[in-house]
């Protein structure tokens, strides 16, 4: 396996000039660091726009001939001012200026994809200058088939195109090709997918994720105070952890490392010297029986109750398939012998809300079925609960001296993580007591 670390910097790490030259020093610090994917600039204040929002916004307007030269004029001042800070040519000049002659003459050309994945596309050619390093666009490497999914032809022309493992390759993330030779975006922080994709091509020793946090906390900040750092967390936890609203990286970004074992680290580009986090293959032993407790708003519970259920062969799969004609997929399906429970995406049910609940009944003819919007889903993960004796107990006391009440428990059989829905209006609270149960 390759030594080679593959060093994605999200856009707050490439805000400014003075970013692009804390980069260099992370970059020059580690001879391994040879592999570097950029996100588009972000913000630099809080007042401020996204690059990739500016870009969006631009399309809107050009695509439909109206003025956009608001929001284009604070993209072309960013970069030039990052070149200007930089002390270098600004060699990406006559990018603009064909973007913008393209959005005049011809706007029809242009698709959205195209035009915001030029964020990331001139991010990396300015980097690829400032750290004298080769650029390698994604276009012709990354494809993505009819189904969205990148292609397994893409993974060798990654690995050919970064084959001089003495060389450093600046790339843009975010984007690739479709089968109809056109730009095509994954979807929003798509950079981490990215740098995720190039890791396992070229089968980096690590996959560092630049962002500026020093990687992630037990708990969100938001909820509880000063929660404390995760070191380690296996890729199994962290897909629940991120599930479950704790978030850090594209999920995305995870099942192109787990494949070949490559651990991903989190890392402060504002705070070179913290370790951050790592996401690796391994259970680690642990200090604290959970590695972490997030939660998500937003969710509905479809409750279906008949006599005789548990004797009704085929009856779950059923009611499932009422979802899936639906486009609808669920989320947690807790079961007793008379009833069971769908939890769905609130929003996703709205729209197929009086079918789904016709079919059923009519298919079904449950005793009682209704809807509970509302809900929320709260994980508590992590390896150190797999064979430990009173883990639940701890937990669900701790609720209820909160006064909290519990909609749905659900374990899963491999004891990493216990889901609980409460009222949304609960969510903060039964955050806060499941932490504070575990971590005193
Ligand atoms: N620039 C894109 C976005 O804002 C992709 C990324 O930053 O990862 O979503």
């Amino acid at each position: 396996m390759s030594k080679r670390i593959v060093c994605k910097f999200g856009g707050s790490s490439v805000a400014d000039a003075n970013q692009f030259k804390k980069i260099k020093a992370i970059i020059e610090s580690d001879s391994n660091r040879k592999i570097i994917v950029v996100s588009a600039p972000g913000k630099r204040t809080s007042k401020e726009t996204k690059l990739t929002d500016l870009l969006y916004s631009t399309y809107d307007l050009a695509s439909k001939g109206l003025d956009f030269s608001t929001p284009w004029k604070l993209i072309c001042d960013r970069y030039l001012e990052i070149c200007a800070d930089l002390n270098i040519a600004p060699k990406i000049k006559d990018d603009l200026n064909a973007l913008e002659q393209k959005m005049i003459s011809s706007p029809e050309t242009l698709t959205t994809d195209f035009l915001v994945s030029r964020g990331e596309y001139l991010c990396a050619k300015i980097m690829a200058e400032y750290l004298n390093a080769t650029f390698v666009d994604t276009f012709p490497i990354i494809c993505f088939d009819d189904k969205y999914r990148v292609t397994t032809k893409s993974y060798s022309d990654i690995a050919s195109a970064l084959k001089d493992e003495s060389k450093v390759y600046v790339l843009p993330g975010f984007y690739g090709s479709n089968l109809h030779g056109e730009v095509k975006t994954f979807s929003r922080g798509g950079s981490d997918i990215t740098g995720a994709i190039l890791a396992n091509a070229i089968e980096a020793e690590k996959y560092e994720n630049w962002t500026d946090v020093s990687g992630m906390l037990m708990a969100d900040p938001r909820i509880v105070e000063r929660p404390m750092p995760i070191e380690y967390v296996s890729y199994r936890e962290i897909r629940e952890l991120a599930y479950s609203g704790a978030s850090v990286l594209h999920d995305e970004s995870i099942a192109p490392c787990r494949a070949k074992n490559i651990p991903i680290n989190i890392r402060n580009t504002n705070k070179p010297e913290d370790p951050g986090t790592i996401i690796g293959p391994t259970p680690k032993t642990v200090k604290h029986p959970i590695t972490g407790v997030a939660g998500r708003k937003g969710f509905s519970m479809i409750y279906i109750e008949k006599t005789m259920m548990n004797k009704e062969i085929g009856f779950g799969r059923r009611v499932l398939a009422v979802l899936e004609n639906e486009g609808l997929s669920y989320e947690l399906c807790p079961s007793a012998i008379d009833s069971m429970s769908v939890v769905v995406d609130s929003k996703a049910l709205y729209a197929v809300q009086e079918t789904v609940l016709e079919d059923i009944t009519q298919q079904m003819r449950p005793d009682r079925i209704k809807v509970f919007p509302g809900i929320s889903l709260i994980a508590t993960v992590g390896h150190g609960m797999t064979d430990k004796i009173g883990v639940a107990a701890k937990l669900f006391t701790a609720l209820a001296e909160n006064s909290i009440n519990v909609r749905i428990i659900d374990q899963g059989s491999s004891q990493i993580n216990i889901i609980i829905g409460v009222e949304e209006s609960d969510t903060e609270k039964a955050i806060n007591a499941i932490y504070k149960a575990f971590i005193s």
